[in-house]
């Protein structure tokens, strides 16, 4: 009932748009969120919808949890896939890419707040630096979170961490052998730093998910779980060999109505 009054309500507001998808039939899946920045953008920024308001994501995470789902960190992922058993029934997992300073600053202390948890994919040579990897002309640069950061995130058990490379390259543009690299690197140093085990890896721009030589190179550095940025829910047991797990990317002016169409759909909008 809940959720048609969502849709409705939400159709009211959109003129009955089909760029929504509340026209698509329900998917299953694990719904894995993926966001960048939590606050307000900075004016010179042409990568706005990267940005999600703390007011918002407070919303959004609401939502979810007021729908019923229980968040999930890695280690509990990994538990699960080890063990070869089942995830709560309606599990979802929050996953922030890159490590920015502001996921610290808004997106720790709401989950924190609400009672849930989420992931942060590092990009180990960032880290309390800044975003080097972008062009200052399109995205400013603006400062990645620090280790006693990081570390007073792991200590409170609500974050926890994965790898996204040691510099944020384009996996499919450099060769094999710095690939290999960039993968077996980043995860022996995080693993040092944080003693645990960094079994999840997301690709940088979402390049070479889908390439079968760089996913191999992925799984034999000893990674257990990769992360695409395809649009999409993953079944659940997942099977490795088929394909990596896909996400669901939320952007900065997304709204109630998105995040169910997201959760049972897969997706919000054709564009
Ligand atoms: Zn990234």
């Amino acid at each position: 009932m809940e959720s048609l009054i969502i849709i409705f309500s939400g159709l009211l507001g959109l003129g009955l748009s089909a760029r929504w998808t509340w026209w698509k039939q329900k998917t299953a899946g694990l719904p894995v969120l993926v966001y960048h920045k939590i606050g307000h953008p900075p004016k010179n920024s042409k990568l706005k919808s990267l940005w999600v308001s703390p007011e918002n994501f407070r919303k959004q995470m609401t939502f979810l949890l007021r729908q019923g789902y229980q968040t999930l960190v890695f280690s509990e992922l990994l538990k699960a896939a080890k063990s070869e058993s089942d995830l709560p029934s309606k599990s979802a997992i929050v996953t922030f890419d890159d490590g920015y300073q502001n996921n610290y600053e808004h997106a720790y202390k709401i989950l924190k707040d609400l009672n849930a948890k989420g992931n942060i994919f590092l990009a180990y040579n960032t880290i309390g630096k800044i975003n080097l990897w972008h062009n200052p002309e399109t995205e400013p640069w603006i400062n990645m979170l620090t280790w006693e950061q990081i570390f007073e995130m792991k200590e409170s058990k609500f974050m926890e961490f994965g790898s996204h490379t040691m510099n944020h390259p384009d996996l499919t543009r450099i060769p094999p052998e710095q690939v290999k690299w960039e993968l077996i690197e980043s995860k022996k140093q995080l693993e040092a730093k944080l003693g645990c085990e960094i079994a999840a890896f997301a690709y940088p721009y979402g390049a070479g998910a889908y390439t079968p030589l760089i996913r191999n190179m992925v799984f034999n550095a000893g990674y257990v779980f990769d992360f695409s940025f395809k649009q999409g829910k993953t079944p659940w047991p997942w099977k490795p060999e088929k394909r990596p797990i896909d996400r669901l990317f939320i952007r900065g002016d997304e709204n109630n109505l998105d995040m169910h169409l997201h959760l049972t759909r897969g997706m919000s909008r054709l564009v």
